[in-house]
């Protein structure tokens, strides 16, 4: 089955509102099996939205039709569907005294157009409105499905959730299931990636890959479509697997809500570690990120926001003549960062970051050189140097990420050992 959207309404057309429900729906229908070939989004205008309707049914067996069922002028969604399927406007009874007994409760005048909130065109099977006044409705018509839903947000999740997806999935003799995997990595850009993977982005259909980028991560999205749930991850499996054979080392989690301080924060209670960290250029965000994660006190107990050498010196120890001979942005000077703020806090783990965040150069070294250090109990501490694109905050974002990987690749080492 293939499914078209069209979203009614000038106010998307004029970019006054994003188009969220085009992309709710879409979503469940890509969950039922069901293609999304084409949406469309037309203003409150009879004509263009009849033209619409008829576009869409030329090339799809489902026409979603999102928005315009109010009671004001502008609301046509299904007159003109009504016009179009050559049928009348016919009355819903138990919406209609939903109406009425709204209006009585509010002291409100029922008004004609009111009345139209509670009509569907007639044949159609009615969605009933949980939470607004205006129905839905299904009709059905030479072999395809017209469908109204409410514009509003909280009327149409509810409704497509409890009233149209059961409909579809029920309707669906095979009952086809998308699933997806998501692949999340650090350290790699996109273009690497998907030069890397090229062949496996070409030659695929099912499983399909698709990437993005987001907080200076790369996403990778498997998407397979198969009779059941376990039958699309079998279809995925030996993809990933291939994936995880080029870019693995770039690999950190998986899942859509699974980030990078939520990774570091569980790999760290699976090592019994405890974290520690000092930081420079980035004022504390490694740290305010780990706050993010709930759970995070028993493994973070604090660490240290140093910008000025003096505060290094003072907080962590730091010898100031190892800042005066190689800078404060430099191998050595990360290394006692990270040995300091181990010492002062006895964790097992520390991470230090120094750096330049720009704009301009500092201490002789350009915007964007970071140096990103770690302390381990027991071992000497070493550094790494960081060149990072973009501006001052996508310095610093960037060496807060590299900063918390940097930890992580540390603790899967751990597993090795
Ligand atoms: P109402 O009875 O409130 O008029 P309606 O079914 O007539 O509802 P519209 O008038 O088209 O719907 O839209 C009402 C409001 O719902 C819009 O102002 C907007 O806030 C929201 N809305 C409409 N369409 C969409 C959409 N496609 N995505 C997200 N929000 C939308
Ligand atoms: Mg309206």
């Amino acid at each position: 089955m293939r499914a078209e959207l069209i979203a009614v309404g000038t106010e998307l057309l004029l970019g006054q509102i994003v188009n969220t429900n085009a992309s709710f729906l879409a979503q469940r229908l890509a969950a039922l099996g069901i293609d999304s070939v084409n949406q469309q989004v037309v203003g409150d205008n009879a004509a263009r939205l009849r033209a619409a309707i008829d576009l869409a049914a030329s090339r799809a067996e489902l026409v979603v039709l999102i928005g315009g069922l109010g009671p004001t002028a502008d609301d046509l969604s299904k007159q003109v569907l009504a016009d179009y399927l050559g049928v009348a406007l016919a009355v819903d009874e138990p919406a209609l005294a939903k109406l009425t007994a709204y209006a009585e409760q509010w002291q409100r005048p029922m008004t004609p157009n009111n009345r139209v909130q509670a009509m569907y065109p007639a044949g159609a099977t009615v969605l009933p409105n949980a939470v607004g006044l205006a129905v839905g409705a299904i009709s059905r018509a030479a072999g395809k499905q017209y469908v109204l839903l409410p514009g509003p947000p909280k009327e149409f999740e509810p409704m497509v959730v409890t009233q149209l997806v059961p409909r579809l999935a029920h309707a669906l003799a095979v009952h086809e299931v998308m699933a997806s995997r998501v692949l999340r990595f650090f350290g790699i850009g996109e273009s690497q990636l998907v030069t890397d993977l090229q062949d496996l982005i070409d030659g695929q259909t099912n499983p399909t890959l698709a990437t993005y980028i987001k907080d200076y991560e790369v996403t990778l999205r498997l998407t397979a479509k198969a009779p059941t749930e376990a039958a699309a991850m079998a279809l995925i499996a030996p993809i990933e697997a291939q994936v995880m054979a080029r870019v693995g080392q770039y690999f950190y989690g998986t899942g859509d809500d699974n980030d990078l301080p939520q990774t570091v924060v569980a790999a760290l209670a699976a090592h019994h570690c405890q974290l520690t960290a000092a930081e420079s250029l980035t004022a504390g965000a490694l740290q305010a990120s780990l706050g993010s994660v709930a759970g995070v006190s028993e493994w973070f107990k604090g660490g240290f926001v140093t910008y000025a050498n003096a505060t290094k010196a003072s907080m962590l120890g730091l010898d100031l003549a190892t800042i005066d001979r190689d800078g404060a942005v430099s191998e050595a000077t990360a290394k006692a960062m990270a040995q300091g703020a181990l010492t002062q806090v006895g964790a097992d783990l520390a991470v230090s970051l120094t750096g330049v965040a720009g704009p301009g150069p500092n201490d002789g070294q350009v915007a964007g050189t970071v140096w990103i250090g770690l302390a381990q109990r027991g071992q000497a501490p070493v550094a790494s140097v960081h060149h990072f694109p973009g501006d001052r905050q996508a310095v610093r974002g960037r060496a807060v990420k590299a900063g918390l990987f940097t930890v992580l690749q540390a603790l899967n080492a751990m597993t090795d050992e």
